[in-house]
């Protein structure tokens, strides 16, 4: 291979590590910030779900205390009509207060039931809520230490990156760096005379000329340089 072809291929190298390192980090900062909302997100779902419970309680404790009082005219209604003075109106109070004790007791049963499903909701909300406690102690107490592993990495390559670039021209330094933003990877191999970024095939003369070092020529289906 050409010389030039060779010191481009070590810092594409150095070049592909360094993506990779940084984009490693960046999964664990999205994983400690995803692990963060998740748990946000079941904290709040936990206290609907104990909200709810709680609007139920009070709609079953309302329902309680307009029972007692109907319940109270109901009594009072019956003296009224075992009394002597017994009227219409002591039968309507009685009525009245009959259906609306109805109402009510029909409105504590259904609250009742619906408490035993608001109930099973807070309790898997609470368990939903562990998990993601657990899950985002578990990434922060693991993310940082690998992240700085990670970052000690990528600051040797960037080290090892200035004598590598040093070794191009000013002039390929900055086709490198064209070639580079465009494609993400400046380089590609040849395997099987095809090119193995874009598949295109590489002309016989050209892979020969490649690899006798007296061509560095880039793949005409993609622009990289090939390495061989
Ligand atoms: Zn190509």
């Amino acid at each position: 291979m050409h010389a030039e072809l060779i010191a481009i291929g070590t810092l594409a190298e150095i070049d592909t590590e360094r993506d990779h390192l940084a984009k490693e980090i960046s999964a664990l900062e999205a994983a400690r910030k995803q692990a963060a909302a998740a748990e946000a997100t079941a904290s709040t779902e936990l206290e609907q779900a104990r909200a709810a419970l709680g609007a139920l309680v009070g709609i079953e404790q309302e329902a309680n205390v307009r029972l007692s009082e109907h319940r109270h005219r109901q009594e009072q209604a019956k003296r009224a009509l075992e009394g002597a003075f017994g009227s219409d109106a002591a039968q309507r109070q009685l009525d009245q207060s009959r259906a609306l004790a109805d109402q009510d007791e029909t409105a504590i049963l259904d609250s009742m039931m619906q408490q035993d499903g608001a109930r099973l909701a807070v309790k898997a909300a609470v368990a939903a809520l562990e998990s993601a406690r657990a899950a985002r102690a578990a990434i922060d107490a693991r993310a940082p230490v690998e992240i700085a592993a990670l970052r000690t990495r990528l600051a040797a390559a960037d080290v090892r990156r200035v004598p590598a670039l040093a070794a191009l021209t000013k002039d390929l330094q900055f086709r490198y760096d064209s070639v580079y933003k465009k494609k993400k990877t400046a380089v590609a191999h040849v395997v099987d005379g095809s090119c193995t970024a874009c598949q295109m095939s590489v002309a016989a003369q050209h892979l020969s000329d490649l690899r006798r070092g007296s061509s560095t020529d880039p793949c005409r289906g993609c622009g990289r340089w090939l390495l061989t």
